[in-house]
């Protein structure tokens, strides 16, 4: 990691008087919490010019911590600590992760005690997605998917490739793909990402028959930051893509240097690895 997007802003001690707990009388009466915020994001470009403009404005983050702590209630110092960091990841484009302390000093437990907090740290994920469809209208179909996509909050759309016509992969008797890929920006974890793909799927009606046969809309996750992840649900980096031209020519033509953290290599190094292969 490059040392500038190591840099960080912090904010502590601020005090917000809300209504979050278990409690009624927490929820009527209110209470005061304090806020500790470490921004992450590189403050090379406002150290160089000393224009405002090119960093965040600190003051602001602590309007838009204030407000979300005001305008609703929470029960959970979980909660209200989740959805405040998820705001600031939100207003501010400069700011890559946000580690947040919530603290409730006058918290309702019949003990002596000075404070109880929660910390948690949030940040944007980068992620690369396949896009693939051969039923329909396959155009239309990944069309309407990138346009899912990006009305999600969670999502900002990067690069997407040229959707390219391939044979089918796989033995199944069926007709060609298309098909791309795309980069993304994401504050879901791999696990709400899958959730979110399967969702747009099933919008466009694709029905899960035979393993490998025809689809109207297949999204996998190729990538995930530099995450190698096995679980019953999810393989990421996805298993199979460095055995598929069809993943690889998109992704070398979107992010030719993004490496594949399991095997060090980048996408075009995969990409002609495979021609050489001679199996595209
Ligand atoms: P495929 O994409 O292999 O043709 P499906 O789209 O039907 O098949 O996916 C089957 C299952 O594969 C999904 O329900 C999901 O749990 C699992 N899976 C494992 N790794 C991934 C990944 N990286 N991206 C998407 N799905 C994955
Ligand atoms: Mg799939």
């Amino acid at each position: 990691m490059i040392a500038e997007s190591m840099d960080r802003i912090r904010i502590t001690g601020l005090d917000v008087f809300a209504r979050h707990g278990v409690f009624p009388e927490e929820n009527r009466l209110g209470q005061h919490f304090l806020v500790n915020a470490v921004l992450y994001t590189s403050t090379r470009q406002a150290g160089r010019t000393d224009e405002l403009e090119q960093t965040t404005n600190y003051g602001e983050v602590c309007q838009v911590i204030t407000d979300t702590l005001q305008q609703h209630t929470w029960k959970l110092i979980e909660a209200a600590a989740e959805h405040t960091a998820r705001a600031i990841l939100l207003d501010f484009p400069l700011i890559s992760a946000v580690e947040l302390e919530l603290c409730k000093p006058s918290a309702p437990i019949p003990l002596p005690f000075g404070s109880v907090s929660v910390t948690i740290r949030r940040s944007w994920h980068k992620a690369y997605v396949a896009l693939g469809s051969n039923l329909g209208d396959r155009r239309g179909l990944i069309q309407r998917a990138l346009e899912g996509l990006s009305a999600l909050e969670e999502v900002r759309l990067g690069r997407c490739s040229t959707l390219i016509e391939t044979a089918p992969y796989g033995g199944v008797e069926q007709g060609n793909f298309l098909n791309g890929a795309v980069e993304l920006d994401t504050l879901f974890t791999p696990q709400e990402l899958l959730e979110a793909l399967h969702t747009l799927e099933q919008q466009a009606n694709r029905v899960r028959q035979v393993h490998w046969g025809p689809r109207t809309l297949d999204l996998d996750i190729l990538l995930y930051d530099d995450l190698v992840l096995h679980s019953e649900q999810l393989t990421i980096p996805h298993a199979d893509m460095t055995n598929r031209a069809f993943v690889l020519e998109p992704m070398a033509e979107i992010a030719p240097y993004a490496v594949h953290p399991g095997l060090g290599k980048t996408m075009e190094q995969l990409l002609a690895e495979l021609k050489e292969r001679g199996s595209c």
